[in-house]
């Protein structure tokens, strides 16, 4: 299987040769948020799309006035925090249950308002009760709630305490998973007090508090499917306690800043993504199998990724689906992993057929589109003749790991400029660093090459081709240079001199 490995902060990607493996996630299980959720029956409308079993980012708007009350699902695309998550199960047409809860990104506030009004539904005050999307179209209407895990109106009161705090201290409070009396006391306390003290006071005592909430770090997955025309995005979202520890992916990088890059962000829990390449199902597939594998008690989406992505058969069939994998900033104490389920792009399958052909210059627009093979792109430009780009991409790879492949490349792009003497050098430099099986390969090609372009073979080029002739492993850095400086390989030639 192929991944790939992007960065989020400069959009480029690299790839990685190693398998998609995830071992050592430490977490523990569910976050204990999972339990404090209500449950209501409700009634499909008619027009819902076939959803089975789907999550959905929410808010709740409420209507004192005509005793309304509506959750409305929210798209999430722009990436704002939402405050509530709701689950839907359809058992059948008329009979589906639905779950909300706070999302880790509520505040007190959020919490508060979320207790309050579970607790009015509780005693049937609200005459209505929707759930609609963000268009205002309705996906249900409610018949007779019944709700269990209702706050008590000691925790009711509690919120409401810490969000009149939030307000006053001007900050964003999270709070704590367990309410004991002691920390009933210290709200109350300072709620109390506060009426004479300024916010930055009050914002200093908050601060104080929270310390003694232990809100442990967690992570939030959402798993979105990406469906044309799907008036609700289909979504699976999970929390758990801790966060992903990222030296649990085993990358190896060749090249040293981007080495340097990903161990800044195993330290920072920096941003970043993943690609994969789903061969097995198409997205609804891959989506439902999810839901399957999470109601089996499977709950690290890596090794569901991982088993979904298996493949049985000896050939390698085409991508079905793309997994995108996106480790965002946390925010706070929270971070987030959006998981994004689409259709692969064809194109995909149609450079992965062109190299399979080892047709490098029709591949040249697929490379370029998906930053892949950069080798083969360089050494399909100089197949096209354009090789000024052939040279270029040929040093970036150079100074990205010397023993690439691309020297070669860069000599026969040099010889279609004619500029024997330079190649010479170019070639010179690959085969004594150059660790790939070059011979006969980097002969023969540029042998086909002279042939193709009808160049005359100067005496200048064939020393060239005599140069490629001979099978030479590749001189190690603390060996003499093979120019004969007497400096060591590392501190003359293979100091790369790309100009
Ligand atoms: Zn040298």
């Amino acid at each position: 299987m192929s991944l790939y490995l992007a960065s989020a902060s400069s959009g480029q990607r690299f790839k990685i040769y190693k398998d998609f493996s995830v071992k050592d996630w430490n977490i523990e299980g569910f976050n204990p948020l999972e339990g404090q959720t209500m449950m209501m029956e409700f009634i499909p409308d008619n027009s819902l799309p076939s959803v089975v079993e789907a999550d959905f980012w929410a808010t709740i708007e409420e209507d004192v006035i005509d005793r309304t009350l509506t959750f409305k699902v929210v798209d999430r695309e722009a990436l704002e925090y939402i405050p509530y998550i709701l689950k839907l199960k359809i058992h059948s047409l008329d009979n589906a249950t639905f779950n909300i809860q706070p999302s880790p990104f509520a505040s007190a506030l959020d919490w508060y308002n979320w207790s309050r009004i579970l607790r009015k539904m509780k005693k049937l005050e609200y005459r209505r009760t929707f759930v609609i999307t963000s268009e205002g179209q309705y996906i249900m209407k409610t018949c007779c709630p019944s709700l269990n895990n209702i706050p008590d109106a000691a925790e009711a009161g509690f919120y409401k305490k810490l969000s009149s705090l939030q307000e006053k201290a001007n900050m964003e409070v999270r709070p704590p998973h367990q309410i004991t009396s002691h920390l009933n006391k210290i709200v109350a306390d300072i709620e109390e007090n506060s009426k004479e003290k300024s916010s930055e006071v009050i914002k200093q005592e908050v601060e104080l508090l929270e310390k003694n909430f232990n809100v442990p770090k967690s992570t939030i997955v959402s798993v979105e499917l990406k469906f044309e025309n799907k008036i609700i995005p289909r979504r699976l979202i999970f929390e758990h306690q801790g966060w992903f520890n990222y030296s649990s992916f085993k990358f190896e990088f060749n090249d040293s800043e981007q080495k340097a890059d990903w161990n800044n962000k195993v330290k920072t829990q920096g941003e970043f993504q993943l690609g994969v390449h789903g061969r097995t199902f198409d997205p609804l597939d891959f989506f439902n199998h999810l839901i399957r594998l999470k109601s089996e008690g499977e709950f690290n989406i890596f090794n569901m990724i991982e088993k979904l992505i298996e493949i049985k058969s000896e050939e390698l069939p085409t991508v079905k689906t793309n997994i995108q994998i996106k480790f965002l900033a946390p925010k706070g104490i929270v971070q987030e992993i959006r998981v994004i389920i689409e259709e692969a792009d064809e194109d995909y399958n149609i450079m992965e057929k062109l190299l399979g052909e080892e047709n490098f210059i029709e591949a040249i627009p697929h490379f370029e589109k998906f930053h892949l093979h950069e080798e083969n792109l360089a050494y399909g430009y100089a197949l096209n003749g354009q090789y000024e780009e052939a040279i270029n991409l040929a040093d970036k790879l150079i100074r990205r790991d010397l023993s690439s492949v691309a020297h070669m490349t860069k000599g026969l792009a040099l010889v279609g400029k004619h500029e024997y003497s330079l190649a010479y050098e170019a070639y010179l430099l690959g085969v004594n660093a150059c660790t790939a099986e070059w011979y006969p390969v980097a002969r023969d090609n540029l042998l086909k090459f002279i042939d193709l372009k009808n160049i005359e073979l100067t005496d200048q080029l064939q020393k060239v081709v005599d140069l490629l002739s001979i099978k030479k492993a590749p001189l190690k850095l603390k060996q003499n240079c093979y120019c004969g400086s007497k400096k060591k390989f590392k501190k003359c030639h293979a100091k790369v001199t790309t100009n």
